[in-house]
């Protein structure tokens, strides 16, 4: 089978899950050979199954908070394939809501860790071998609409993905000369485990909120991630893409 991606060794994060699956499967449609790393290895493991078997995808465990995890699922990915991936896709995530009255500072610390600081240590890691390799590529970090527009209870991930926005034009500008393009996708409110627990009363005002009166899947973030990771958005860098619903 061959696609725009075919050939091309992409890292996923979070890839056991919602966005992360589902992004995994459309790189690999697109001939992609995947590398699917969640801090739950099984889930990720799950996901590869799912995957165009043939292609020599592989599923590790992997926290994105920790820098000595990353350098080993690095190393692993390098040992295996002889060269790291020209694709990185950041959607590990979490949420800790609660007012901020409440919010323990543990749930702030934690939120930060993985979405911020993870995106972070992913992009040093990886973007430092694709660099050492001379692998040209595409990276794409996954940030949320509540970044722009604040969202009560979310004091803590908010930021964190308005951190993830500026972190995105800043490594696209210090990436840009090694042909390595960086930029974001911001997605609105998306069916996935992350927004299952929601209230339903706190579903319906977002929906109210959006234009298209609906919750968005999936599939309509990861067909951007897609687009982004691929040669058909060759001169997009540094930059967020809004999939909001309006
Ligand atoms: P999800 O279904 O919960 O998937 C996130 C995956 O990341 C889970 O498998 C999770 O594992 C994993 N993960 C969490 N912490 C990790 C860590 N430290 N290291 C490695 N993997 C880790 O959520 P999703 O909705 O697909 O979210 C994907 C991304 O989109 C996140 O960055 C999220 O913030 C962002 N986003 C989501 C929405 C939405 O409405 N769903 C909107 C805007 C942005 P566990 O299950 O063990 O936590």
């Amino acid at each position: 089978m061959s696609g725009p991606l075919t050939g091309r060794l992409a890292l996923v994060t979070g890839a056991g899950s919602g966005i992360g699956r589902i992004t995994s499967k459309f790189l690999s449609r697109d001939g992609a050979i995947v590398v699917a790393v969640d801090r739950n290895l099984k889930a990720a493991e799950e996901t590869v199954q799912d995957l165009n078997s043939q292609n020599d995808n592989v599923a590790f465990e992997m926290d994105v908070a920790s820098s000595d995890s990353i350098s080993k699922v690095l190393n692993a990915t390098i040992e295996r394939y002889q060269r790291p991936p020209m694709i990185v896709v950041n959607s590990a995530g979490i949420t800790r809501d609660n007012f901020l009255l409440k919010m323990p500072e543990a749930d702030f610390d934690a939120v930060i860790n993985v979405n911020l600081k993870g995106t972070w240590l992913v992009l040093q890691h990886f973007g430092r071998a694709m660099v050492d390799h001379q692998v040209p590529g595409a990276m794409v970090n996954v940030s949320s609409i509540v970044a722009r527009s604040g969202n009560i209870g979310q004091s803590n991930y908010s930021p964190s993905k308005a951190g993830v926005e500026a972190m995105t034009k800043v490594v696209a500008r210090e990436f840009g000369r090694y042909n390595i393009r960086v930029n974001a996708v911001v997605p609105g409110f998306i069916q996935t485990p992350m927004t299952a627990t929601l209230p339903q009363k706190v579903k319906d005002i977002m929906i109210m909120q959006c234009a298209l009166r609906r919750f968005g899947n999936p599939e309509e973030i990861a067909e951007v991630i897609a687009f982004l990771a691929s040669d058909k958005s060759s001169y997009i860098n540094g930059t967020s893409v809004e999939v909001t619903g309006g």
